[in-house]
């Protein structure tokens, strides 16, 4: 936890926000300015500031995040039609919240 980390007081609930899924591990929630029809952002509960901080131990953590992607994506009926799984790095590509997260965007064309 990172006492001045928004997305670890998101997933603290200290930040009232809607949870799509949560477990011990992952919470899942809308973005606040949807790019897209559907676009959900997939954290781990654990502070890591981004793909760049990434040690061999979190491994199964950042490859859990694919599987659960896959059963988000199905949950808002865009697994078929299909959808678009990106991370930001850092200021310079595009990361403006620096705890590690991944974007699911899709429902353009459902
Ligand atoms: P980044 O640009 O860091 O990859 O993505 C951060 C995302 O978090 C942005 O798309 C932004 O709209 C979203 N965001 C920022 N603050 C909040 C918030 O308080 N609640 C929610 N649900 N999303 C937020
Ligand atoms: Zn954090």
């Amino acid at each position: 936890m990172s006492e001045d980390c928004l997305f670890c007081r998101i997933a603290n609930k200290e930040v009232e926000t809607r949870f799509i899924y949560e477990d011990d591990t992952y919470v899942v929630f809308k973005d606040i300015h949807p790019s897209a029809p559907v676009h959900l952002l997939l954290i781990p509960r654990q502070h890591i500031r981004s793909i760049n901080d990434l040690e061999p131990a979190h491994e199964s953590l950042i490859g859990g995040l694919f599987p659960l992607a896959a059963k988000m994506a199905k949950e808002q009926g865009v697994d078929k039609s299909g959808y678009k799984l990106l991370f930001n790095v850092e200021k310079g590509g595009g990361q403006m919240v620096f705890h590690i997260h991944l974007h699911l965007l899709g429902g353009w064309d459902r």
